[in-house]
């Protein structure tokens, strides 16, 4: 009798774990950072409204964001609305955008009237607060990390204390470090190109200060939605060091915006929860001052 019993209570416990290895991770259900949103004159002025934009993150549970936009005048729209971002419960973490128009893209780099527009848009601030950061920005050769203006941009960055957010490839992270060794640099895409995990790893290794933010990244997750073994381990390994962003560059991004973020949450639930938790909401709010919870 009591034989039977055991090994019943054996099988159960066996059926048990098998059951849990096999189940889906529930998704993160805390709040979210989105570190890499744009709110471009194309979505402001016509598609997106600030009570439309507000409402996705709030319907996504997004409690603070890196706001930027080409021009400037978007996220000043988000940052003058301080009764409806507080009623959404967002956070507005102003940053400027170099680019005033579609040109500025390929040449910002070597444009003195950039860093005149930045010191500008500096000495004015948002009604959410300073500036406390720059970007995104776009270097899609290199050696234009060398360029005059992209030189000074990151020298002011590590003077003011200013974050950075470029969307750049590997060598260009180590060229732009050159210049500020302290700037607190992050990542958009953490490699878009495919910069291998071994490569970023190396990075993250050279310069403590190097943030990875993860929208856009190919090989983050595989078929069912969750992390790679590769990147898990890498934010297992680096835990204070990623964030999550939409990278609402066009308006479709806006309307998939609920989903992008489910996705999100869909592979943060697959990690160990204060792991998810930071990469989720605590290494933004830590980076910017905003409360752990
Ligand atoms: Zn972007």
């Amino acid at each position: 009798m009591r034989t039977t019993r055991l090994v019943v209570a054996l099988l159960l416990a066996g059926c048990s774990l098998f059951a849990a290895a096999q189940s889906p991770a529930a998704a993160y259900t805390g709040p979210l950072f989105d570190a890499h949103l744009h709110y471009n004159d194309e979505a402001w002025m016509s598609a997106h409204p600030v009570e439309d934009a507000l409402g996705r993150m709030q319907r996504s549970g997004v409690r603070a964001i890196i706001a930027n936009s080409r021009p400037n005048e978007g996220t000043r729209t988000l940052a003058s609305a301080t009764e409806q971002t507080r009623r959404a419960g967002v956070t507005v973490v102003p940053f400027i955008r170099l680019y005033r128009n579609r040109a500025d893209y390929n040449s910002w780099f070597q444009d003195q009237s950039i860093v005149d527009m930045v010191m500008k848009e500096l000495a004015a601030g948002t009604p959410a607060g300073p500036y406390r950061g720059l970007g995104e920005f776009h270097l899609y050769d290199s050696a234009n990390a060398n360029g005059a203006v992209a030189r000074q941009l990151m020298q002011l960055a590590q003077q003011r204390g200013l974050a950075v957010l470029a969307h750049v490839d590997d060598s260009a992270i180590d060229l732009l470090m050159a210049h500020a060794p302290q700037a607190r640099l992050i990542w958009a895409h953490t490699g878009i190109g495919g910069t291998s995990p071994e490569r970023v790893r190396a990075l993250l290794n050279r310069y403590p200060l190097l943030m990875g933010e993860l929208s856009y990244r190919p090989g983050l997750t595989e078929a069912d939605g969750q992390l790679s073994p590769a990147w898990r381990a890498l934010m297992t390994d680096f835990p204070t060091r990623f964030m999550v962003g939409s990278d609402t560059w066009v308006n479709a991004r806006w309307q998939g915006y609920e989903g992008l973020m489910a996705d999100a949450r869909r592979w943060l639930g697959g990690l160990p929860p204060e792991l998810a938790r930071r990469i989720a909401w605590g290494n933004g709010a830590a980076l910017f001052g905003l409360p752990s919870d």
